[in-house]
């Protein structure tokens, strides 16, 4: 039997026509706006002035909480401005404006290929330089990595999982990097498992990607007769159902474990860490270089050119857009992120963010959403919800009005936003969008409280 999740899932089709094209590096923009809030948790604050010259890699902002991430410049050139500006979904943000002059990179940073295996053995430092380098996790949750690598006491990590699923539709970012710098990955994920104890790591791998699953395994075999550090690596070949990408379906499929209504992947002895986010601590470790690009897949029937793009943080997603031919006229809608848990995107002057993994083009007609009807109990959204969930119940609850309370009771802050409901549901309801705003609610209710 296939390994996958336990509860829900289901299967769309995974249209992953960008899946040829290699990841290339995009000509540096004129101009780059770096958000200072780049990841979940507190905004970082910034330690650059208008008039300052920076260099690529150089620090621009420091944490601003305990949950922040180190910001840096991935440019060089003056800072312009630091003042709020709009992101993707319209919202103002703090941002660095920086004007580009050449290319000029910190010192100390290796920009060759060559492959760096051999790594210090203390942890600390390597989780120190990690917490240096700004890395935050790239599979869409951009959680500050060095926190997440810090099991809380009495808590303790039993396997490392790296997320090689990129079970969305379109994407091909994670599967490109794959196969082009498993190596890198193998050896990322290497570090990663050191810092947790040495704890055993599986590489979990969707079927729909053959040869990513091959690929690394050969590495793995490869890498083990360089050093035993490489020791304790597997890959897991696992069924394409979607969200399998998702942490707790990831840990259900690989361990065989849940984790409980409101609980973390490290009560059940899980730390799940994305392909991306192994590549950005071999960069960070091995090669000093912090978190400034990462590849984003830009995709779509109606978009005239599949692409992966190596794309340095803050530029403006219209300098991809006409590095790539500009928006087709069919286009309806963009999305930053995937068609199942994307968000669409309100603002093309806004820029990337360290998070930014897919810009994806729809049609009207792969927009259009059917006309809602009432709901005829059929109870295939519960079935398909991938957390246990009664998509229908929360539904009716969210738009009664003043049921916070039966909301929070009946987990709706469990959901995933996967979109697995909405998706099945033959009444169109937006069950998603309903969701999603009663979270929200019951989110402050549950801060007023505190
Ligand atoms: S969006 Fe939420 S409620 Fe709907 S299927 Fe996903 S987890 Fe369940
Ligand atoms: S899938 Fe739609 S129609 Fe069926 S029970 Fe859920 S909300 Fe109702």
């Amino acid at each position: 039997m296939k390994r996958t999740f336990s509860i829900g899932g289901i299967h769309p089709a995974d249209s992953k026509i960008s899946r040829e094209c290699r990841i290339e590096p995009l000509p540096v923009p004129p101009v780059v706006y770096i958000s200072l809030s780049q990841h979940i948790g507190a905004p970082a604050k910034p330690i650059v002035s208008v008039g300052d010259k920076v260099k690529v890699g150089q620090p621009i902002a420091e944490p601003g909480g305990f949950v922040s991430a180190f910001v840096h410049s991935s440019v060089s050139g003056t800072v312009k401005s630091i003042a709020p500006r709009k992101d993707l979904a319209g919202n103002p943000s703090m941002t660095v404006e920086i004007a580009v002059e050449g290319d000029e990179w910190l010192e100390g940073i290796d920009r060759s290929d060559a492959l760096v295996t051999d790594f210090p053995d203390d942890g600390a430092a390597l989780l120190e330089k990690i917490r240096l380098s700004g890395i935050v996790g790239l599979g869409g949750a951009t959680f500050p990595t060095h926190v997440k690598l810090s099991p809380p006491p009495g808590k303790t990590c039993e396997r490392l999982i790296i997320n090689g699923c990129e079970c969305e539709p379109y994407l091909t970012s994670d599967f490109r990097t794959l196969l082009e710098k498993g190596e890198q990955v193998v050896v990322g994920a290497a570090i990663i498992k050191h810092i947790l104890g040495d704890v055993p790591c599986t590489i979990g791998i969707e079927d729909n990607k053959p040869e990513a699953i091959v690929h690394i395994r050969e590495v793995i075999e490869r890498l083990k007769k360089v050093s035993p550090k490489f020791g304790g690596i597997e890959v897991m070949s696992l069924m394409k159902k979607y969200p399998e990408g998702g942490e707790k379906q990831l840990i259900d499929a690989v361990m065989h474990r849940q984790v409980r209504s409101g609980g973390l992947p490290i009560d059940v002895g899980a730390v799940v860490q994305n392909v991306a986010t192994a590549l950005a601590v071999y960069d960070a470790v091995q090669k000093n270089k912090p978190l400034i690009d990462n590849s984003v897949t830009v995709t779509g029937e109606c978009f005239p050119r599949q692409a992966n793009l190596l794309v340095r943080v803050g530029t403006p997603l219209s300098y991809i857009i006409d590095y790539l031919g500009g928006v087709p006229e069919s286009a309806a809608k963009v999305i930053s992120g995937g068609p199942m848990m994307g968000r669409a995107v309100a603002n093309l002057d806004a820029a990337t963010l360290k998070g930014t993994g897919a810009l994806l083009f729809l049609t009207e007609r792969q927009t259009r959403r059917g006309k809602e009807s009432a709901c005829i109990s059929c109870g295939k959204c519960a079935d398909a919800c991938p957390m246990g969930l009664e998509p229908f119940l929360l539904n009716r609850l969210a738009r009664a009005g003043d049921r916070l309370d039966e909301l929070e009771k009946n987990a709706v802050q469990d959901c995933i936003e996967c979109g697995c409901c909405l998706y099945t549901c033959p009444a169109n309801i937006p069950l998603l969008d309903v969701i999603r705003i009663a979270k929200g609610d019951v989110l402050r209710m549950i801060k007023s409280r505190k």
